[in-house]
């Protein structure tokens, strides 16, 4: 099969002319108010009636004529006859004459003859006696007909996005039916390797996020998307897909199969079927990205990466809706902040995640292939082709994705369920990244992390402070943290009895590289092999599933339950949650390592004293334990 190379790419600001180009027209339908919302006003609307329709009163109280009320005061109240009483939505015609009042609920119609409402609180009734003990003047407490919204009055105007302000306006008017602009988009994921949410997981598949994290995407530039569905990697079911599509939709999104492997063929197709705009944009991430016109329907080939798909959707798919809706972007917040370190970048325009974490800028990328790599970052930074280097402390923009939290702190390293618990007991928002110790070693070092968590053991059995002092770390103090119990994890009909064991042939399953749980096993297996007689090296050999890398404690034995592995190695804390067997091997020290320059904010101060404090020793989950090292602070190493 031929390849495509990438020999001449579009560049963003070409990309960015050619789709602003392009426009479609959307048709109008009507629509409930309650599914209205997120949508785009097809016309203006006019009003059809008077809100209020009636003079209405705003206050519990006494319609009465106001001059009746002038000479009124606290020691000389007047004194009315009260001669009935109006409930709110009563229509019954009363009359108020010299001398009269008649007693109103907030809401109800101000009956003939009045042209004031007396609140209740200056007012004392006994009978049909009514003492009025403040003045009111003419039209007080009165809400007078259309002084709301007047028939005939423009009350929302064509292009609006439709939100609960503008919902409740409507359904006051009356209106139950709205006519919104209804912009059809077509999304087709393709890859044999695709199912769908919700089906069994198999080897060598993926869920597919593109389809509703896309969806998602259109309905926010107000589009309505159409989902449909899967499609295998098969020129024919693609092509079927996509006429389909084509016939029924404005735009139509297909995801996958545009770069320039072996069996992308989605490229070939757009092209057969109409007319290639271009293939290929120098940015990153999303370069292989396809922009074509089929019988009049722009169709865009986004690449299959889920966070390239959806920077490249927002990047040049969203204009085409918006420019099509003829709605401005919904706002986005930008905020400038200050690089927490430096990024490497070069040689192409860029929209690179980051962390906004008080203020400072970290990156949040870790292959474009991680969809998480989106919901950890708080928003994107541009950076143009010919930046190679931006350096910690200059300042940059942030455009902030819709809805985010900033998070208070930036904790990368081992993963534990004691973090969890001091998260919960800080009331803080931790951005918690499980990337094993050595990442957070790095992190800290590198200025990315505020907090890492970390359990290292080296040959001696120190944990922690010996990897500092080999990197010669010296802004950063080690808080020790808690003990907590390693060992096997293994399910009840399937015993294991001790490390031994796992050179008998048991399938292992191992925590990943970097980790100080593998790190802790591999120690152990150093002194088990010694009192073999024999070097770890050769024992670790004769383990079945040593390379294997499980990222959490919990999915090793998620392994363990489903018997994919017979055995992990892993805590207790863990293997009890999972209901499996545990047999203890060795205990680890779990610390973070802390900039010394956070030392005295509010954030961290709260961290530490949560960890020093009572509570948090007696909600330790099951063997993990608090000891006279727990909260100590060690400044050299
Ligand atoms: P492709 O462009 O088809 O080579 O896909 C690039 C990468 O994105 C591959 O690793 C695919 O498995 C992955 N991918 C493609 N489509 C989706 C999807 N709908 N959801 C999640 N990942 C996808
Ligand atoms: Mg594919």
């Amino acid at each position: 099969m031929q390849r495509k190379e990438f020999r001449e790419l579009t560049s963003v600001e070409d990309a960015r002319v050619l789709v602003g180009k392009i426009r479609v027209t959307p048709k109008t339908v009507k629509t409930p108010i309650e599914k209205a919302a997120g949508h785009i006003i097809a016309e203006d609307i006019f009003s059809n009636v008077d809100v209020p329709a009636f003079n209405r009163s705003v206050k519990d109280g006494y319609a009465v004529r106001a001059k009746d009320t002038y000479q009124a005061s606290e020691p000389q109240p007047c004194e009315l006859r009260c001669t009935a009483s109006i409930p709110a939505g009563c229509a019954d015609d009363f009359f108020v004459d010299d001398g009269e009042a008649i007693e109103i609920s907030t809401g109800a119609p101000i009956p003939d003859g009045a042209d004031a409402v007396v609140m209740v609180e200056n007012t004392k009734q006994s009978s049909d006696s009514l003492l009025v003990y403040q003045p009111v003047h003419i039209g007080e407490n009165i809400m007078r007909v259309g002084s709301d919204i007047m028939k005939g009055e423009r009350i929302l105007r064509k292009n609006t996005r439709l939100g609960s302000r503008e919902i409740g306006v409507l359904a006051s008017i009356g209106m139950s039916e709205v006519p919104v602009k209804r912009l059809l988009v077509g999304i087709i994921s393709t890859g044999d390797e695709l199912i769908r949410p919700g089906e069994k997981i198999e080897a060598g598949r993926i869920y597919d996020a593109n389809s509703y994290a896309t969806s998602v995407a259109i309905e926010e530039c107000g589009g309505t998307p159409k989902i449909y569905g899967i499609v295998a990697d098969d020129a024919a079911l693609m092509e079927e897909a996509l006429d389909r599509a084509i016939m029924e939709c404005d735009i139509v999104l297909t995801s996958g199969s545009t770069s320039a492997g072996v069996g992308d063929i989605m490229y070939r197709i757009i092209e057969e079927k109409g007319k290639t705009l271009t293939h290929g944009i120098a940015i990153k991430p999303g370069k292989p990205v396809v922009i074509g016109m089929i019988d009049n329907v722009p169709t865009i080939g986004l690449p299959g990466n889920p966070t390239s798909a959806l920077s490249i959707f927002n990047e040049f798919v969203a204009p085409i809706i918006h420019n099509s809706l003829g709605v401005r972007p919904s706002f986005k917040t930008k905020v400038r902040a200050v690089m927490g370190t430096g990024i490497r970048s070069g040689g192409r325009e860029e929209l690179f995640p980051v962390g906004l974490v008080r203020g400072k800028v970290y990156p949040a990328d870790k292959t474009s292939g991680a969809i998480t790599t989106l919901s950890d970052a708080d928003g994107i930074i541009e950076i143009r082709a010919h930046t190679e280097y931006i350096k910690a402390g200059s300042e940059v923009e942030v455009t902030m994705f819709g809805n985010v939290t900033s998070p208070d702190l930036m904790l990368v390293g081992g993963q534990c369920p004691g973090t969890d618990l001091l998260e919960e007991m800080t009331g803080l928002v931790f951005r918690t990244l499980n990337m094993g110790s050595s990442a957070g070693f790095t992190a800290i070092s590198g200025g990315t992390a505020d907090i890492a968590c970390v359990n290292m053991v080296d040959p001696q059995g120190d944990f922690n402070s010996s990897v500092l002092a080999k990197m010669n770390l010296k802004d950063v103090v080690l808080v020790k943290g808690y003990r907590r119990e390693q060992g096997l994890i293994f399910a009840a009909d399937n015993p294991v009895h001790g490390l031994e064991n796992l050179i008998t042939g048991v399938r292992l399953i191992n925590r990943n590289r970097g980790s100080g749980t593998r790190a802790l096993l591999e120690r152990e297996l150093g002194i088990l092999a010694a009192k073999m007689g024999t070097t770890r090296n050769e024992l670790i050999k004769n383990i079945n599933g040593y390379n294997s890398g499980s990222k959490t404690h919990r999915s090793v034995c998620d392994t363990v339950r489903s018997a994919r592995a017979d055995v992990g190695f892993g805590l207790r804390a863990a293997a009890d949650e999972a209901g499996l067997e545990f047999i203890p091997v060795a205990e680890d020290e779990f610390d973070f390592v802390i900039r010394k320059d956070l030392l005295d904010i509010k954030e961290i101060r709260v961290f530490l004293d949560a960890l020093s404090c009572e509570e948090f020793s007696k909600r330790l989950p099951p063997g993990m334990y608090t000891y006279e090292m727990t909260g100590r602070i060690i400044s050299s190493f």
